[in-house]
């Protein structure tokens, strides 16, 4: 049976568990798929032990995708943009690829499964942090406008914007934010607590503008909150995004491409 798992700390919250057993009664395969909570610092000890056992390859949670970027001999390109891996896995000639699919998982849920154009569209993302890194490159490849990326600590944004040799990724500050931006991504960890608009201004968000926030929850984030309010047409949380994700993965794994609107659904309805 293939062994599969997700490394994280925390990690028992993670749903990849599910989607990926979801995943795989689609197309009649057995898989083990484990939590595998890792100690800080043993990033490297658990995912040796995890092959020496026979393990196929492993998704990677906060905060270890940097790690387990280091950790690999190979990288796809988006890991290399990301500089992070959220996919991992020990091909047939014994070499550690580094896959990143959260900016692959992102742009399909926003451009299929929500039908929203992201091409000379103007974009605005919160925050500059290892998820935000991640999407990037993916949302250039659908030629926007430009990305401004405004962000709580500009430095970090002005730094991420340097990793990215391309003049449509701009780090920006407050007095800079346009009006009305086409779509708003917030990548932030603020939290499902707390005000997330206290620090934007409303004239942001237009009758046409269109918010996405990373994080999925059951209940709607305090930036969607914020969205909604401020007139946001759409306002949509990331667990597409999970979903789509773990689909890249599934197929880097297995060769097998599966339908994820089902899987949507059911999670969105537990
Ligand atoms: P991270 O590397 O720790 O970065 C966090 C970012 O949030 C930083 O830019 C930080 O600003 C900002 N921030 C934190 N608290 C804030 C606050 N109170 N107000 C304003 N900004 C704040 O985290 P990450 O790995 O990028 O993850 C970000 C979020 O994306 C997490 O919630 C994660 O669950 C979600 N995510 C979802 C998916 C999915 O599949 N849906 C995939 C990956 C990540 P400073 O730079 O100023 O510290």
């Amino acid at each position: 049976m293939m062994q599969l798992g997700v490394f994280g700390n925390p990690v028992e919250h993670s749903r990849s568990p599910e989607i990926h057993q979801a995943f795989a009664a689609q197309v009649n395969l057995e898989i083990d798929y484990q939590k595998i909570l890792v100690p800080l610092g043993e990033f490297n000890k658990i995912a040796d032990g995890f092959f020496a056992q026979g393990g196929l390859g492993f998704n990677i949670t906060v905060p270890f995708k940097s790690e387990a970027f280091d950790y690999c001999s190979h990288h796809s390109k988006e890991a290399e943009l990301a500089g992070a891996v959220n996919t991992v896995i020990k091909n047939d000639n014994g070499f550690i690829e580094g896959h990143n699919t959260d900016g692959l998982g992102l742009v399909k849920d926003i451009t299929k499964n929500l039908q929203w154009i992201l091409k000379n569209k103007r974009i605005l993302i919160l925050g500059a942090g290892g998820a935000v890194q991640g999407i990037i490159g993916s949302l250039l490849l659908e030629r926007p406008t430009h990305i401004h990326i405004y962000n709580r600590t500009l430095s970090k944004a002005k730094a991420l914007v340097d990793s990215f040799s391309s003049e449509k990724v701009l780090a920006i500050e407050e007095n800079q934010l346009e009006s009305d931006y086409d779509v708003i991504i917030s990548g932030t960890s603020a939290g499902l607590d707390g005000n997330a608009g206290d620090s934007l201004p409303a004239y942001i968000v237009g009758a046409s503008t269109r918010a996405y926030d990373l994080i999925y929850s059951t209940r709607p984030t305090p930036f969607l909150r914020w969205a909604q309010n401020s007139g946001a047409s759409e306002c949509v949380d990331g667990l597409g995004m999970l979903v789509e994700q773990a689909a890249f993965a599934f197929e880097i794994w297995t060769n097998k491409q599966v339908v994820t609107s089902d899987v949507i659904k059911n999670l969105r309805d537990c």
